[in-house]
């Protein structure tokens, strides 16, 4: 499996926060060893590792309807869409052909095809993910994902039991359900109006 190489990691973080690592320290040695901005990049650099590489996966022991092995699954999708969907990993913030995509139509399971989501579901959110307010009916299933240190509720397909994203509730957004359905791109297809497929290149 192919991971994004540090240097990327990096600047995909200052792209997430202009906080951390944005002090550039001009002190001499002995500021160095006393400076608390020199633990800061180790931290930064363990909460990359959780974020973007696979999680420390909890065993789940539904039994999705669509079944197929590893090797099976990992010839199908590809090494980018096989890493999120069935080892959680995350996308890079900002390069899915869906985050800011608003064509009509409907996005399907990119692991079986079941329908997801539909297009009056999404909503602009600048979070570097597609997002929507909703999915079809019984479409998405949650489960609880303690990584990161915190707890937030993962997002799959009930059909196949593919990762898409997270979902977050409560932020006050301006949209039917108050609610975030946080999509990883790679995740997805979409069928347009016109029966049009567009996925990922990737
Ligand atoms: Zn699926």
């Amino acid at each position: 499996m192919r991971f994004p190489s540090i240097p990327t990691l990096i600047r995909t973080f200052y792209a997430f926060s202009n906080t951390t690592l944005h002090t550039a320290p001009t002190f001499g040695l002995r500021a160095l060893y006393q400076s608390p901005q020199r633990a800061i990049p180790l931290r930064s650099m363990s909460f990359l590792g959780a974020l973007f590489r696979t999680s420390s996966k909890m065993p789940d022991t539904t039994k999705y309807p669509v079944q197929k092995t590893e090797e099976e699954w990992r010839a199908e999708l590809g090494s980018k869409a096989y890493g999120i969907l069935r080892n959680q990993n995350t996308e890079r913030p900002g390069t899915g052909e869906f985050y800011e995509h608003a064509k009509k139509g409907e996005y399907k399971c990119r692991g079986c095809d079941h329908p997801l989501y539909l297009a009056d579901h999404k909503f602009e959110s600048a979070c570097g993910w597609p997002a929507y307010w909703d999915s079809i009916a019984g479409a998405v299933g949650e489960k609880p994902d303690p990584t990161l240190g915190m707890m937030r509720t993962e997002i799959v397909c009930n059909n196949c039991g593919g990762h898409l994203g997270h979902i977050f509730r409560g932020e006050g957004n301006n949209t039917p359900k108050d609610q975030r359905h946080c999509v990883n791109s790679r995740s997805l297809k979409f069928v347009a109006e016109d029966g049009t497929v567009v996925e990922d290149k990737d």
